[in-house]
């Protein structure tokens, strides 16, 4: 296919900037409109607990240009604030003049990453998981079935009940508390099958991502939007080259693999028109791929023509029409915007609205709904601390009389289902997606057919 002459009008890179030695550094367009009025400080949930200039957004918008002039240096105390930081996207949504303060971070935190390369043991944990693990899903699917065989043969039970279990750090006991009950990824099973074919006639072809941990922990997710998908008219292809999006990576401050996992996923999607996907995470990193190729236009223009086409499911549907279910779910349920959904994507009535068109379906307004729940990638592990806190905040609100938590994001999935087990809730943690496949098995169950569409 012919690819658009490069843009070399890119917005600068800033390369070798004050005290940024590497490529790549934090651009200066994007502080260059703050005018520190302090109006994102209220969103920020670090600074929320903390209370300290540092760790707002504003003093941290200050930090990056502090060592763009050369007033600063990339060191320990530059990288606290800068790796505290949520990138929950919150602050953006907040600001006026709509600074890109997740951008900036994620920047910077290449920077420190080079500046303060990881050692010892968080080194080798992190190559191990972000290098060797999550590109592959083969091994990936290896590391599925090993858990798998760990919930089935009873392992888990075993672990649990002789207290083995406390030899691990209390925020990875609650994680292991909360694990999903492992399933066959999609990936596998469909490695055979070129396109999924729409039920009845065909409408469209997307493709979709599958993501690298969601395959594995909600697989039941991606064979929902497989099922809704089909449903609605739609051929659904898996591209077999397909990998990581790289957002925990870019978040890590390990851009370098965040531009070859971009690069993978850019080839791989080439040839099609439309790009499912219902991690909002991820989803948010496929739509930013641009971000990660100033310094080199002809990707920079390839990671343009790729974002447009990356839409989230919820969005997607709303936008494509769907059949509406006839089948009544009966029950109450709330709605959190994960933050790279609404803050990231601007995407906050569409998941509602799919919502409230299931019968039977009583949404439950929750407080702060687009508050971050702590989850933020693997930020959960690297700050447990302060994860823990904000999911503390964040559970204050999530309504008591509700059945249901709905989302868009596998991540928020986790957390939310560690602050119910944590804080004795009995509230049943689901993708969005899900509940609309629900209505529409039941709905097969009773015989019935929707002639209503949306
Ligand atoms: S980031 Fe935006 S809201 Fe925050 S201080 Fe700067 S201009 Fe004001
Ligand atoms: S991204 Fe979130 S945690 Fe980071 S500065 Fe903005 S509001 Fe605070």
């Amino acid at each position: 296919m012919g690819l658009p002459e490069p843009d070399l009008n890119l917005p600068c890179a800033n390369s070798g900037l004050g005290n940024y030695l590497w490529s790549d550094p934090p651009k200066e367009y994007k502080w260059a409109d703050c005018v520190h009025c302090g109006l994102c400080l209220e969103a920020c949930p670090t600074y929320e607990q903390l209370g300290q200039e540092q760790h707002s957004p504003r003093g941290r918008v200050h930090l990056i240009k502090s060592v763009a002039e050369g007033k600063l240096k990339v060191n320990e105390a530059f990288a606290d604030p800068v790796f505290q930081c949520l990138d929950c996207r919150a602050c953006t949504t907040a600001c006026p003049a709509n600074v890109d303060v997740g951008g900036l971070i994620e920047e910077a935190r290449g920077q420190v990453r080079q500046a303060l390369p990881l050692t010892g043991w968080k080194a080798l944990t992190s190559k191990f998981f972000l290098e060797t693990l999550f590109p592959h899903h083969k091994r990936l699917e290896a590391a599925g079935g090993l858990l798998k065989f760990y919930q089935k043969i009873g392992l888990q039970k075993v672990v649990r009940k002789t207290g083995l279990i406390h030899m691990m750090p209390e925020h990875l006991v609650e994680m292991e508390a909360i694990m999903p009950k492992i399933k066959s990824s999609v990936r596998k099973k469909y490695k055979n099958v070129n396109i999924i074919k729409a039920k009845g006639n065909t409408q469209h072809q997307v493709a979709m991502l599958t993501g690298c941990i969601m395959d594995v922990m909600f697989s039941d997710v991606n064979e929902a939007t497989i099922n809704v998908l089909t449903r609605n008219g739609n051929d659904v292809l898996i591209p077999k080259k397909q990998t990581c999006c790289g957002a925990l990576h870019v978040h890590a401050g390990d851009r370098e693999m965040g531009r070859k996992l971009a690069k993978q996923n850019i080839e791989a999607f080439e040839r099609t028109d439309k790009v499912i996907v219902n991690a909002a995470g991820c989803g948010c990193m496929l739509k930013e791929y641009p971000e990660l190729f100033h310094e080199e236009p002809e990707w920079y223009v390839r990671a343009q023509e790729f974002s447009a086409k990356v839409e989230d499911i919820s969005k997607y549907l709303h936008d494509t029409g769907y059949e509406i279910p006839k089948a009544e779910l009966k029950t109450r349920i709330t709605y959190h915007d994960a933050c790279h959904l609404a803050h990231g994507q601007g995407i906050r009535d569409e998941p509602r609205d799919l919502l409230l068109h299931i019968p039977g379906v009583e949404m439950v307004h929750m407080a702060n709904a687009d508050r971050c729940c702590g989850s933020a990638g693997i930020y959960n592990l690297t700050h447990p601390e302060m994860a823990s806190a904000v999911l503390e905040s964040k559970m204050a609100n999530v309504p008591e009389d509700v059945e249901m938590i709905s989302m868009g994001n596998p991540g928020c999935m986790l957390q939310m289902a560690a602050g119910v087990q944590k804080y004795g809730r009995n509230q049943r943690v689901v993708h969005t997606v899900q509940l609309l496949d629900w209505a529409y098995q039941k709905e097969d169950r009773q015989g019935g057919k929707s002639d209503g569409t949306k």
